[in-house]
């Protein structure tokens, strides 16, 4: 037996809401930045020469943690 008609309008508007999941679409994770370049692939490296290693200024090298790609390596 159906309850009064004020009941099953208000069971149906919690139907209705309840039905209303958050589908909230997550956005695409960006990829981390590569912490030792920031990103740009490339890390300025000391250039040292002699016996005494000394710096003779810096060169721009590959990344050696992203390997250039700039984007952190997931492991
Ligand atoms: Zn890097």
């Amino acid at each position: 037996m159906p309850k009064t008609r004020k009941e099953r309008v208000i069971a149906m508007a919690r139907k209705t809401t309840a039905r209303r999941t958050t589908t909230k679409t997550t956005p695409a994770a960006e990829p981390a930045k590569c912490q030792p370049c920031g990103g740009t692939g490339q890390t300025s490296v000391t250039v040292r020469v002699g016996r005494k290693r000394r710096p003779v200024g810096q060169q721009d090298g590959l990344c050696l943690d992203c390997f250039g790609t700039g984007i952190a390596a997931s492991s």
